[in-house]
């Protein structure tokens, strides 16, 4: 049996991380990060090699320096922090993140970006219903992938890195962010809904009090999703159109076609 589901519809707010959970973001980053640094690891002969399993591990759902002085811990590696108007030359954790998201914003510009058709659907459903949906993003290039998406008019609140940085909001996994988004939508955490495709976020929504943390596996992994907070996971957001559509569905029945069902 599939586990139960939460309804959304009956949240009195629902909070949707960006990146992996409404854009396939996850894989521009995940490209973007891959390149700077297979560059980084082989001039500076780091072992091991770069690998998806860092990104996840060490980089995915953070603030982007902090991402990569996580992944240089774990190879032992210290380099000085320098500053957020450092080059992407710099070889500083600043400079690597500011290259990171050089590469990361010409991705977008050329290729674009589609929202998941899961993701999008539930999102205007919810939007049409009147639920009070918002972003809760690490990205400082949220406002830009919603844009991108054409999806930003749906969202009441986007609590994102930019406005991490300026109220000074610790990184996911920290409650803060979620903690923040909920504030900022002006809802109960205890009666609202997280959606997090990864363990920090996930992490970060249950340390903020939400009572459901919706992980959607994208890779991360079901178990690791439900060991950082997530009290329920999915492979995509469309399980929830397919379960309103099916309560509707019986809904409408006659008694004579149940008969003859
Ligand atoms: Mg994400």
């Amino acid at each position: 049996m599939p586990e139960a589901l939460p309804d959304p519809f009956r949240a009195e707010g629902v909070l949707f991380d960006l990146d992996g959970v409404l854009t396939p973001t996850a894989e521009v980053h995940m490209r973007a990060w891959k390149v700077v640094f297979d560059d980084v690891f082989e001039r500076w002969g780091i072992t091991p090699a770069y690998s998806d399993a860092d990104y996840f591990d060490y980089v995915d759902g953070k603030k982007r320096y902090d991402g990569v002085a996580s992944l240089l811990r774990s190879r032992n590696v210290e380099i000085p922090w320098g500053a957020v108007d450092d080059p992407p030359e710099a070889e500083t954790i600043c400079g690597i993140g500011n290259r990171k998201n050089a590469a990361f914003a010409q991705s977008l510009r050329a290729e674009g970006i589609a929202p998941f058709p899961g993701s999008l659907a539930l999102v205007e459903k919810l939007s049409a219903a009147g639920v009070p949906i918002g972003v809760v993003s690490s990205s400082k290039n949220a406002e830009e992938v919603l844009a991108a998406a054409g999806i930003r008019s749906f969202f009441r609140v986007v609590v994102d890195g930019v406005v991490a940085e300026r109220e000074n909001l610790a990184s996911k996994p920290a409650a803060d962010m979620f903690h923040a988004g909920a504030v900022a939508l002006g809802v109960d955490p205890a009666r609202s809904i997280a959606v997090e495709d990864a363990t920090s976020g996930a992490a970060s929504a249950a340390a903020a009090g939400f009572a459901t943390v919706i992980g959607v596996d994208r890779g991360a992994g079901a178990d690791a999703l439900r060991d950082a907070g997530a009290t329920v996971v999915v492979e995509d957001l469309d399980v929830f159109l397919a379960d309103q559509a099916i309560t509707a569905a019986d809904s409408t029945l006659s008694p004579d076609s149940e008969e003859t069902a």
